[in-house]
């Protein structure tokens, strides 16, 4: 028999047919012998009813092939070059070693064998049929062992590929962001120790830019998560353009990236020359789901120092951010080491400032605004005073801050807002029957969900009327990623208090957007009214601010008004009313006539 073209075999003679019948009869007896075989063996690996499955289909493959070829004198298989192969075939291949699939093809032989014996034996057959029927099963046996094996070295050696790449995208998993395919924290940390190691060896510098981007969360609550992904990515690819090849760019999660730089002549100026290149790719718009738009980011900048750990020193880039976060976003900060100091500083004042919140140290003063038209009073803003034991009066704008990261602004926004509604409903009873007041409320305060019923407790406990109340909100706030304060703000609204959007100018809303934000009152920030009857666009920009107000039915007032000159030229512009010192400085409550 030929097992390369099988198909010019010629049949055996004599009894040979008979043997192969009874060969094919006894197949179930040949699986069931090496099946027993292969439980011995698979003892230890786990045992399924599916290996024992293909054991035994491959055991009774080979054996009907003997026997078809022992009838007919043909290698019946589908395909005759193919014959035997695909008993070379077994399917356990790569769950079993090739010597134990080996033993399993010889104790398929044997009891092949065992049974051309024994009937050859009963029908009193010669030797040399017995032979002729062993060379066939040699043959067969021969056939598929070798294209087991050469099946088996395939398989191992895809196997051994498959487990490479699978290790291989482990590894990248594990060291690199999935969204933008960057390097992760780990990598990251990393690589700057790398960077801090070979830069103590040679003279070259290294430097770690953080960033952050500001508002980011709002383009998430506006255009969906996957605007927010496509916006990530693409600032990944920029700030890949703005770094040279062997630095590293990351991504610490969220909206939060970070820049490795390393071979620098001198890592302070040279790291800051990077952040600028990096600020000057967000002056071009984001091209986000069809839409534009401008997003701009925090960046910090730490230069190392020598002994610096990376962990170190990616705490500081991440320090000079927050840094420029707090400086108004949008800006590049370098590490101070004067940063380590302030902390402390910040810690000793948060300590007394609880101490004072709780022992109910804290004032109230006011600020009158005034309407234009008839220098009268129609309102007072209450700012909140803390005189410390040692440091004397701390402004608003350091505390605030302090207590807004220590959570202590809810307890001041309380205190404030209720003595401001008890002041101001002691006015209206003693001759100001139309006088408002003002407060001031952090964006903290307004997610707390608590802040609804301390209004409605302020108003009921006062007697004072909701349009008498005034929410200062700022821009800053109405604009960011706190759709829980926005939803606060407008059921606080929904009581009939006004809302005012404070310190309007300053941040990065543009005048479109007052046509979206829930409020009743647009003050615009002193910043800008400085700028008045100078050269330059802010008298422009007041203008177009009264006249969009206006358009949309918001009062105007102007803050920080310090001369008559201003005053005047806001009364020109149709400014309803104004709050500065050339008008009237914050005093306490008692100095009030
Ligand atoms: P703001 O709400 O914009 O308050 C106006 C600030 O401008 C006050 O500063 C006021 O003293 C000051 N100011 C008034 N007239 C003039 C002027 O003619 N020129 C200049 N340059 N400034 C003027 P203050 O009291 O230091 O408060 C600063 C900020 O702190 C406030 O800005 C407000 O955002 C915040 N703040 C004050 N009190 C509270 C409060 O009770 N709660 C909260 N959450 N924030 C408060
Ligand atoms: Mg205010
Ligand atoms: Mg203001």
């Amino acid at each position: 028999m030929s097992t390369t073209g099988g198909g010019n075999s010629s049949a055996p003679g004599g009894p040979a047919p008979a043997i192969g019948l009874a060969l094919r009869e006894r197949t179930e007896e040949i699986c069931q012998r090496v099946v027993s075989q292969w439980r011995e063996l698979d003892n230890s690996s786990d045992h399924s009813a599916k290996d024992e499955a293909d054991v035994r289909r491959t055991a009774r493959a080979g054996t009907l092939a003997v026997a078809d070829y022992l009838v007919t004198g043909e290698v019946v298989t589908p395909d005759r070059s193919e014959a035997w192969v695909w008993t070379g075939e077994a399917p356990i291949i790569g769950r079993i070693t090739l010597s134990d699939l080996t033993k399993l093809y010889v104790r398929w032989r044997t009891a092949c064998e065992d049974v051309l014996r024994e009937e050859a034996r009963a029908r009193g057959s010669t030797t040399a049929l017995l032979d002729q029927c062993l060379k066939v099963l040699q043959l067969g046996f021969d056939v598929s062992i070798v294209r087991m094996a050469r099946r088996f070295e395939m398989t191992r050696r895809g196997l051994e590929e498959r487990l490479a790449e699978q290790q291989a995208r482990l590894e990248h998993q594990a060291l690199h962001d999935p969204l933008t395919g960057l390097a992760n924290r780990v990598l990251l940390l990393d690589r700057i120790e790398h960077a801090l190691e070979s830069a103590a060896r040679r003279p070259s510098g290294v430097a770690v830019l953080f960033m952050d981007l500001d508002y980011f969360k709002s383009v998430n609550d506006v255009s969906g998560h996957s605007a927010g992904d496509q916006l990530l990515l693409e600032v990944a690819r920029r700030l890949q353009r703005a770094v040279r090849p062997n630095d590293t760019i990351g991504r610490l999660g969220g909206d939060e990236f970070v820049a490795l730089c390393e071979d620098l002549a001198d890592p302070l100026p040279d790291g800051v020359a990077v952040a600028r290149r990096v600020a000057e790719l967000f002056e071009v718009p984001f091209s986000v789901c069809g839409r534009e738009i401008l997003v701009a980011a925090s960046i910090g900048v730490a230069p190392a120092n020598e002994g610096d750990t990376a962990q170190r020193l990616l705490g500081r880039a991440d320090h000079a951010m927050y840094r420029a976060k707090e400086r108004g976003r949008g800006r590049i900060e370098v590490y101070d080491p004067s940063f380590d100091r302030q902390n402390t500083h910040r810690a000793e004042v948060a300590a007394a400032l609880r101490a004072a919140v709780a022992e109910e140290r804290l004032d109230v003063v006011y600020q009158p605004l005034f309407e234009l038209l008839t220098r009268r009073v129609i309102a007072r803003e209450a700012l909140v005073r803390w005189r410390h034991p040692e440091l004397g009066d701390v402004s608003p704008s350091e505390m605030i801050p302090i207590a807004e990261s220590t959570g202590l602004i809810t307890a001041i926004g309380r205190f404030v807002l209720s003595r401001a509604c008890r002041d101001c409903a002691a006015w209206r009873s003693r001759g100001e029957p139309d006088v408002g007041v003002s407060v001031n409320v952090s964006g903290l305060q307004l997610a707390s969900g608590k802040y609804l019923g301390e209004v409605e407790d302020a108003l009921k406990e006062s007697g004072l009327p909701p349009d008498a109340l005034t929410l200062e909100v700022t821009e800053t706030l109405l604009m960011s990623d706190r759709a829980d304060a926005r939803e606060g703000l407008e059921r606080v609204r929904g009581l009939g208090v006004r809302v005012a959007i404070d310190d309007f100018g300053t941040g990065f809303s543009s005048m479109s957007w007052l046509t979206r934000l829930p409020v009743d009152l647009v003050k615009v920030d002193g910043s800008l009214v400085a700028g008045l009857g100078l050269a330059g666009r802010d008298a422009a920009i007041v203008d177009s601010m009264i006249h969009l107000a206006h358009t949309l039915d918001l009062d105007v007032v102007a803050e920080g008004v310090e001369t008559e000159a201003q005053l005047m030229h806001l009364a020109r512009l149709g400014c309803d009313a104004a709050q500065g010192f050339v008008l009237e400085a914050p005093a306490p409550v008692a100095a009030r006539p």
